[in-house]
């Protein structure tokens, strides 16, 4: 459905795309769902942290994604990702960050659910709770290899680092650093942040970009009777250069129509409700799973996908891509764009069979006959 007018940005580089995927090479599609919610955290008090990465869901080489809440008064240490950009979409609560690019431009941003940050790899930054409530956030990396060895926290580095050096680079008595940590800190725990936000030492220098997008107060780019589609790539959000991100929205019986991405692999949560999902990879491999609230699925670039919602409710799922341009093409507006004899020979049917066609893309389908 979505066309684009610029080169994609961000995705695998090329020399990847055209090495097969052991994975992706046998008789059978491996998995692609995997149960986050349920897996093991890492714990600190009310402050928590679940990882999906190759480690847990092999498929998904491309991206990575971390469930984390965090306390009143906790924060995620300040600290940067080697491997990966982070992409983040705020499910409750609010949030605090503050995030320093290359040149020592620093931007600090003010969070609430539906609110979208994006920092480039290797740009170093912090997340902290705001207010009285518990805040619970998804990130999610544009590599699936992403892990915690390659993140890199601001305490590990000065409790390894031997006092007299500390004290040369900051130009103060080695006695300044005697009740520093010795170890990684990872969630720190303080008072309830100021608001606003005090000012940073070095005074306020925000970049020319900045990092927040709210993505829920978007008009929706996609809006029938099947549900909604909110959708932020790097044309409305231009520092998001290899990310892409949606929430969409499947009433009770809908589907989000059988599609694949040319440009990028697609990293699912669901947010809310039960979705049936199918993959097609070719030489006659489909899989079919059912993600339910808190599962994270997998859709390998170029494969063919649906998501159908398949409870009582509303569904609604959170999706990545590893691209900062978003690219589809879905399986109505492929049909609708082949002229009807092409149709009729490659089915072996009747011309008067595809009159009855959608003749333009579908997108959600509400799962009702076309009248
Ligand atoms: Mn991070
Ligand atoms: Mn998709």
């Amino acid at each position: 459905m979505f066309a684009h007018n610029q080169p994609a940005a961000g995705g695998d580089p090329s020399f990847m795309n055209n090495v097969p995927d052991p994975l992706l090479s046998d008789k059978e599609l491996p998995s692609f769902k995997f149960e986050l919610e349920k897996s093991p955290a890492k714990v600190d008090g009310g402050n928590t942290a679940r990882e999906a990465s190759v480690a847990q869901l092999p498929i998904s080489k491309g991206l990575a994604g971390v469930s984390m809440q965090l306390e009143p008064g906790a924060m995620r240490e300040l600290h940067w990702h080697a491997t990966a950009a982070e992409w983040a979409y705020v499910t409750r609560g609010r949030v605090r960050t503050t995030v320093i690019a290359p040149g020592g431009a620093a931007e600090t941003n003010d969070f609430e659910p539906g609110d979208v940050w994006y920092f480039p790899r290797g740009h170093a930054h912090m997340l902290e709770c705001l207010g009285d409530e518990p805040c619970h956030f998804i990130l999610i990396f544009d590599n699936g290899y992403f892990s915690e060895f390659g993140t890199f926290s601001i305490s590990d580095w000065i409790g390894h680092t031997p006092a007299p050096l500390l004290a040369k680079n900051f130009g103060l008595p080695e006695s300044t650093f005697k009740n520093f940590p010795k170890s990684e800190v990872y969630f720190g725990k303080g008072a309830i942040p100021p608001e606003p936000a005090a000012p940073p030492l070095a005074g306020h220098n925000p970049g020319p970009l900045t990092h927040k997008y709210r993505l829920l107060e978007d008009e929706p780019k996609v809006n029938n009777r099947g549900g909604k589609l909110w959708l932020v790539d790097s044309t409305n959000f231009p520092i998001a250069t290899t990310v892409t991100g949606a929430v969409l929205e499947l009433e009770p019986g809908a589907m989000r129509e059988l599609h694949w991405h040319p440009n990028a692999d697609e990293w699912q949560y669901v947010l809310q409700g039960s979705c049936s999902v199918t993959l097609f990879g070719a030489k006659g491999r489909y899989r079919i799973e059912t993600l339910t609230q808190g599962d994270v699925g997998y859709m390998p670039q170029g494969y063919g996908h649906s998501i159908e919602n398949v409870g009582k409710g509303k569904c609604r799922v959170l999706i990545g891509f590893n691209a900062g341009i978003y690219e589809d093409i879905d399986l109505t507006e492929w049909i609708a764009g082949n002229p009807v004899d092409v149709l009729a020979t490659n089915f072996n049917q009747p011309v008067a069979v595809f009159e009855k066609f959608p003749r333009q893309d579908v997108f959600i389908s509400d799962g009702k006959e076309q009248k």
